[in-house]
């Protein structure tokens, strides 16, 4: 069944003055930039597959990708060098720890489990081929502008404001490097992720990723084929496994929707052959995702009947 635009619009709205009321949460705030982001930001964007895109609230904002990206270069990585490559090198297993864990390393011999958590995400722009830096950089900024929209761009301030407080992460690269799964410089690895958390994004280029997810590879708005079908699943179930942290096992259960989350407010969630929805507000949970986004999320995902583990998908209530 599909839905109407109307449908889905007032739906948007309805979430978006939901979300608005809730007060729970704050921003990031070991990220200097991101403290200084309005808390009272709160938007949300469904994409369809067929490319009809409803938003509502702050939807034209531009926010830090920041986690998101790993998505991003997860899916460069599976491209390149194949699915099971990425599991068999970084894993595809929930830590059940914070993102940035050093415990969650050394308690697996220093493999980073999957390509989502801080550690995983380094190494897997380390697995990146590329002849040097700022290639590898340029790569990935690429393949973010292709599953988005050529809007996506790096903000200089918000990369400031990370490479200057990084230290933990150039920790774990050279704890990743040590037990030789860093597969470049490990400051270039660590340097070059903390660019791709640093690029600016709307709510509806957060859609489109995952509408891109949603619609078998295919970027829903330019039409171009970005992702080969076979890395689609894959990527899935690393989202469904780590995407939303420690909450993500409780988000399946709850939801059921393949989803990530970064610390600069976003969610994106995959409704795999329908839709995507992207839901963006800074106040984050103790464990680092958007309070808001998630339940306005939530509540479209309930309304819609949404989840991936229900055989009766799709009803509109
Ligand atoms: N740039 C952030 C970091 O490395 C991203 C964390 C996140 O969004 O979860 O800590």
């Amino acid at each position: 069944m599909s839905y109407s635009e109307a449908q889905l619009k007032a739906l948007a709205d309805e979430a978006v003055a939901m979300g608005r009321k809730c007060r729970e949460g704050a921003n990031a705030d070991y990220i200097p930039f991101l403290a200084s982001v309005p808390s009272d930001l709160c938007g949300l964007s469904i994409i369809c597959c067929d490319g009809t895109l409803v938003h509502s609230g702050d939807c034209s904002y531009r926010f830090a990708l920041e986690s998101i990206s790993k998505v991003c270069s997860m899916v460069l990585a599976m491209e390149q060098k194949g699915s099971e490559n990425v599991r068999e090198k970084i894993g595809a297993e929930p830590t059940g720890l914070p993102f940035n864990s050093v415990m969650a390393l050394t308690t697996h011999h220093d493999k980073p489990l999957t390509p989502l958590v801080n550690a995983g995400a380094m190494a897997t722009v380390s697995f990146i081929d590329a002849p040097d830096k700022e290639s590898r950089w340029r790569m990935i900024l690429d393949f973010q502008q292709q599953l988005m929209s050529e809007n996506v761009t790096l903000s200089n301030e918000v990369n400031k404001s990370e490479q200057d407080t990084n230290f933990h992460n150039r920790a774990i690269a050279w704890l990743l490097y040590a037990a030789g799964n860093c597969f470049c410089d490990p400051m270039e690895a660590c340097e070059v992720y903390t660019r791709q958390c640093s690029t600016l994004v709307t709510c509806d280029d957060l859609a489109t990723l995952g509408g891109t997810l949603a619609n078998n590879g295919v970027n829903p708005i330019t039409g171009k084929r970005v992702i080969s079908p076979e890395n689609v699943a894959p990527s899935l179930a690393e989202m469904t496994m780590e995407g939303l942290y420690e909450f993500s096992g409780d988000w399946a259960f709850l939801v059921g929707l393949p989803s990530k989350s970064g610390v600069g407010g976003g969610v994106v969630s995959v409704v795999p052959g329908k839709m995507a929805i992207a839901g963006f507000s800074p106040p984050l949970d103790e464990v680092g995702n958007s309070v808001r986004a998630m339940r306005m999320i939530r509540h479209v995902a309930d309304k819609l009947n949404l989840s991936i583990y229900n055989s009766g998908h799709d009803t509109v209530h």
